[in-house]
């Protein structure tokens, strides 16, 4: 298969891990006999220093015309005035939201190797594996923002067509999946959740009879998520609460580094991206974690390019090389994590054991 690949990698450790990310799908696309194609272009801070913009129309270009983009992190200290009229997160929001991204996948699976790394109890742990699936382009981000001296103020609003298109995205991976969903808001407070609830239970009913429903609440997910984690199969919330739970699922896996995602739309294109940032307290050091990225990288094979055994095969060699102990400093006891290339070597080299393997049984 032939693919065009935009690279974006943003901005501190974005970078560093987005090299890894592509030294992969270089070795994915060695050993299965594709063609990716890479072009590389400025996102975020980097290109506010460039071009004065966050996101510049040459990027945006670029990625309408690209199979799928894969990026890294934007933002730091350098460009956090408050006050700035343009800021580096600019850029993100306004790619989701040109590509029409309306629906952000975030899964969660714990590895073994890595329970020890959670603050949450390893029993709680064993089985978990949930995927959140956050809504990107509606809510309060986008809303009217005010300002004075005195009071400030952010519009939150979401129409009926925007709940169910990302509800109906996560039926249909919940039907693909263990059949269960869970439809997180703030109904008993919010306008927009009550509507969010109605909009869910009858799109639910009409369209998904096979799909469990469960409404919470945001405040109690956040207890229930780290109580009992492993009751949990699809979750769908609205662009603020999942960018909240999110995080915080991070810790059921044990470290930001470990936890990839994919923004997609009604089209093949998508955006891939680890969750973490761009990390400035390790950036530049050769230090930071790059299995989010290159996890990142495995669902751009599945989603955008339709390569489950390839996004396997990359699963395979992050998990084997997890396996092994192949850890980096957030994840290992301290003073004895591995580098990024390490990391990263480690999971080239078991994609090549991996691929081996796959060819004598072929
Ligand atoms: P962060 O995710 O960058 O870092 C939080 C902590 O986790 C830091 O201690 C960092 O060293 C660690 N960490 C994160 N990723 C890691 C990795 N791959 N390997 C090892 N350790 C890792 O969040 P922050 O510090 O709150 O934000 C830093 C900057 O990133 C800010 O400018 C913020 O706006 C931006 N940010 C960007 C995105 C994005 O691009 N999608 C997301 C979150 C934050």
């Amino acid at each position: 298969m032939h693919a065009n690949i935009l690279v974006l990698p943003g901005d501190g450790i974005g970078t560093e891990v987005t090299a890894a990310a592509v030294s992969v799908l270089r070795a994915v696309a060695r050993r299965y006999g594709h063609e990716f194609h890479f072009e590389e272009r400025l996102i975020g801070g980097a290109a506010i220093d460039a071009t004065g913009e966050p996101l510049p129309a040459a990027t945006l270009d670029a990625a309408r015309k690209a199979d799928a983009v894969l990026l890294g992190a934007v933002g730091g200290p350098r460009w956090s005035d408050p006050k700035a009229k343009v800021r580096p997160e600019q850029g993100l929001l306004a790619i989701r939201k040109a590509l029409g991204l309306y629906a952000n996948l975030r899964p969660v699976k714990p590895h073994r190797a890595t329970l020890g790394a959670s603050p949450v109890k390893p029993h709680l742990l064993n089985g978990v594996d949930l995927v959140v699936v956050r809504e990107l382009t509606g809510g309060i981000y986008f809303g009217d923002k005010t300002r004075d001296a005195g009071a400030a103020s952010d519009l939150c609003s979401y129409s009926v067509a925007e709940i169910e298109r990302v509800v109906r995205h996560a039926c249909t991976l919940a039907r693909a999946r263990r059949g269960k969903l869970t439809s997180v808001d703030k109904a008993n407070v919010l306008e927009t959740s009550r509507l969010w609830r109605e909009t869910t239970e009858r799109l639910v009913r009409e369209e998904f009879p096979d799909v469990t429903l469960e409404h919470q609440l945001v405040d109690s997910m956040a207890m229930h998520l780290l109580a009992k984690p492993r009751e949990y199969d699809v979750i769908v919330t609205e662009n603020m609460f999942g960018d909240i739970l999110t995080d915080e699922a991070s810790m059921l896996a044990g470290s930001l580094g470990l936890l990839p995602s994919a923004s997609l739309g009604d089209g093949k294109t998508g955006i891939y991206e680890p969750i973490h940032g761009s990390a400035p307290d390790i950036a530049g050091k050769g230090i930071a974690n790059p299995y989010a990225a290159i996890l990142s990288a495995a669902l751009l094979l599945r989603h955008s390019l339709g390569l489950e055994r390839e996004a396997a095969c990359v699963e395979q060699a992050v998990s084997a090389a997890l396996d092994a102990g192949v850890l980096t400093g957030d994840l290992a006891p301290a003073g004895r994590g591995v580098r990024t290339v390490e990391a990263t070597r480690a999971v080239l080299e078991n994609i090549e054991a991996d691929c081996y393997v796959a060819e004598l049984r072929d």
